[in-house]
């Protein structure tokens, strides 16, 4: 059995999985402000949780954000990978340390077991040169300063469910949305990423729960010389995005509140999706089927229906029946367009990628 560890800043999920097939999970929350005080304490505690004997665990694979120029595979990690996910700190320095945290607590624990990690950039490292680089001096450029794409295991995960799908086989030109509270869009050619909405840190895109999406650097460069950098990576990360405009970063009270604000936190956000989904289809050179997945992806029709109607000039025709009650198929028959929700499976996708490593592995010896 596999343990699948996700290690966000204050939060901690865990599943377990026999090959594909997923035997348990449980997750721990309020990391370091009222629950357990660090991410090993909350390991123990969800472990306790899981309640499952830890001798039938045979290794641990990580979601790791940030994998760098380096990273572009899931991979066990060596001593070598752990520097280099440490390295990337510095480039994702909210999202890499919860998941350094994590791999330590597991090695701790059980000193001997084998880890692996999965990065969330890994699926976008097919992305051209022309769709990553940021037109800098040389010099900048070579330091890392590139996109990189994140929602990665997501996306990876939406492609594999596509081929799973009887009768459709995977569309050539795929626009596929992950609408969570982080939400980006990614352009998928014959199933491998060639552009994503999101850049050097997942802050570049769509209007997200609480980050602003794309902002012309000036804006940055002013709230840092008003606000200092810390406060302006807070404000970006925490503060900003629909909580900024609609009073709240949950879709469900925007659409409750009945506010003009609320009303125009959610335009807002279905007018951005469409704007980087049509520019992503310039990557594709058209468009042939559009997925939705995460949290308001997968559940919310009213959002769905506003950026596909955004986007009919490309084809995409909602059946409205199908949209309200949420199938997995949502075109009108008319539709030159498939449009499907996925659900996020991006813990799976973890746990598949980590077990063909292991037997790679397991082949080698
Ligand atoms: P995360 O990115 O933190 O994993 P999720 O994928 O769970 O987040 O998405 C959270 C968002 O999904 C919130 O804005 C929440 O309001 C929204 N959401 C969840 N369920 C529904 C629903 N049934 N209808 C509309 N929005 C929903």
């Amino acid at each position: 059995m596999l343990l699948v560890v996700n290690s966000g800043s204050s939060s901690v999920k865990l599943a377990v999985f026999d090959g594909a097939e997923l035997c348990a999970q449980a997750q721990v929350e309020n990391i370091g402000s009222g629950g357990p005080v660090d991410h090993a304490a909350a390991l123990d505690l969800g472990l306790l949780r899981l309640a499952l004997p830890v001798a039938q665990v045979r290794a641990a694979a990580h979601r790791v954000v940030h994998g760098g120029a380096g990273l572009t595979q899931t991979c066990r990690i060596t001593r070598g990978v752990e520097a280099e996910i440490e390295a990337c700190a510095g480039l994702a320095p909210l999202h890499n340390p919860p998941a350094l945290a994590g791999i330590r607590a597991v090695a701790r624990l059980w000193p001997a077991m084998p880890q692996y990690a999965a990065f969330d950039t890994a699926f976008h490292a097919t992305n051209p040169e022309v769709a990553t680089a940021y037109a800098l001096p040389l010099a900048e450029r070579a330091r890392g300063l590139r996109r990189y794409g994140f929602h990665g295991l997501s996306y990876a995960a939406i492609v594999r469910k596509v081929q799973e799908m009887p009768g459709s086989g995977l569309p050539k030109r795929m626009l596929s949305f992950h609408l969570g509270n982080g939400a980006s869009a990614c352009a998928i050619l014959d199933g491998r990423s060639v552009a994503s909405s999101m850049g050097f840190s997942p802050l570049d895109g769509l209007t997200m729960g609480t980050r602003p999406g794309g902002l012309d650097p000036a804006v940055v460069m002013d709230l840092v010389a008003r606000h200092g950098a810390d406060a302006t990576e807070q404000m970006l990360n925490r503060a900003s995005g629909l909580k900024a405009l609609g009073g709240s970063n949950d879709m469900r009270a925007l659409h409750g509140a009945g506010t003009p604000e609320a009303a125009f936190a959610i335009d807002h956000f279905c007018y951005w999706a469409a704007r980087h989904g049509a520019s992503l289809c310039a990557a594709l050179g058209g468009l042939d089927a559009i997925t939705f997945t995460g949290g308001i992806g997968e559940n919310d029709g009213i959002i769905r229906s506003k950026i596909v109607n955004r986007l009919a000039f490309l084809g995409p025709v909602l059946d409205g029946d199908a949209n309200a009650r949420g199938d997995r198929a949502l075109h009108a028959a008319t539709s030159s367009v498939a449009i499907w929700t996925v659900p996020a499976d991006e813990e799976r996708q973890i746990a598949i990628e980590a077990r063909a490593v292991i037997d790679h592995e397991e082949g080698l010896r």
